[in-house]
């Protein structure tokens, strides 16, 4: 049985930066936070937490690959290419939709990584989560180890409860991250106490009424999901984000991806400005990597 390497992404580089706040914007708050973008390049951020106990429970069966899920655009996938290679394990992306053209630079670092990509039409890739859909493709590409798309799961969870052993214990009042598929949320509430609210930033549209999976109804009230900084759904961008990219970056040298961290930074400054937060809350917002994601933008959008 081989055991995961421990060095496939640089847990020490994760620093807790402050971010500079204005007395009369934010009250006594403050405001750090967790540099999960600086664990690796391309590993960033919340993706290597939830793939870690899929790789682990791929190795100890003894098989030799994974398979994921994801769009032409995904973090998970590149994350998922580049993590199985430093595992040892090979890697089968099923990609949503028609093979391009031309690749998108995610889709060039997975294949470059040496992930198998393999298109499927949007009706297939639908069914996803199918039992009998996923039966076909264990035996299709000789039973890998199946990871969810965006690494969602029980495993993916309990990966993101170990960012919180990251954090100063029971220093911090609220603890703020994007949204996705919520597992990255799920996992911040698991790791955390009462003493914690926890704020998600869903990135699309459609989270109205919605919970994270696999919350205790003990923890319901002090999970928050607050649904108004999607700016039109997943990776749609405007220039207000851009210049708050570029103006944050200035501020603090944080740089920020466009999908995810982005927006998650900018309701941050807005829930401030509204005075949201009870006076001298101490926030921690969650850097969750997906830097690499803004190789999609044309050059010079952003400063850094
Ligand atoms: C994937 C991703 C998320 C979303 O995480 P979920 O666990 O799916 O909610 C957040 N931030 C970044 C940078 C990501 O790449």
């Amino acid at each position: 049985m081989h055991k995961l390497p421990e060095n496939i992404v640089n847990l020490s580089a994760a620093s807790t930066d402050t971010v500079p706040l204005t007395e009369s914007m934010a009250g006594n708050c403050t405001l750090e936070v967790l540099r999960l973008d600086k664990i690796d390049p391309v590993i960033s951020g919340n993706k290597w937490f939830k793939l870690k106990y899929y790789l682990e429970q791929a190795l100890a069966k003894g098989q030799n690959s994974v398979l994921s899920f994801g769009g032409a655009w995904s973090n998970h996938i590149v994350a998922t290419a580049f993590a199985a290679r430093k595992a040892g394990l090979q890697s089968i992306g099923i990609i949503r939709g028609e093979r391009p053209a031309d690749f998108s630079p995610s889709l060039q670092k997975a294949a470059g990584a040496g992930m198998q990509l393999v298109f499927v039409s949007r009706e297939a890739y639908n069914q996803k989560n199918d039992p009998a859909f996923i039966k076909q493709l264990e035996d299709k590409y000789h039973h890998p180890c199946i990871i969810p798309e965006g690494g969602a799961g029980e495993p993916g969870i309990k990966g993101a409860t170990e960012i919180t052993r990251l954090m100063k214990p029971g220093h911090y009042t609220h603890l703020l991250c994007a949204v996705g598929t919520g597992t990255l949320l799920a996992g911040l509430v698991q790791g955390t106490t009462r003493n914690h609210q926890v704020i998600g930033i869903p990135v699309l549209k459609g989270f109205d009424n919605w919970l994270p999976p696999g919350i205790a109804e003990t923890n319901r009230q002090r999970v928050k999901v607050l649904t108004g900084y999607h700016m039109g759904g997943y990776a749609k961008k405007n220039e207000q984000l851009f210049e708050f990219m570029n103006r944050f970056y200035f501020k603090t040298h944080i740089p920020t991806d466009f999908v995810y961290t982005g927006k998650l930074f900018f309701s941050i400054f807005d829930l401030l400005k509204k005075n949201y937060f009870p006076a001298a809350s101490r926030l921690l917002a969650i850097h969750s990597g997906g830097l690499q994601g803004n190789d999609s933008l044309p050059p010079k959008t952003l400063v850094f």
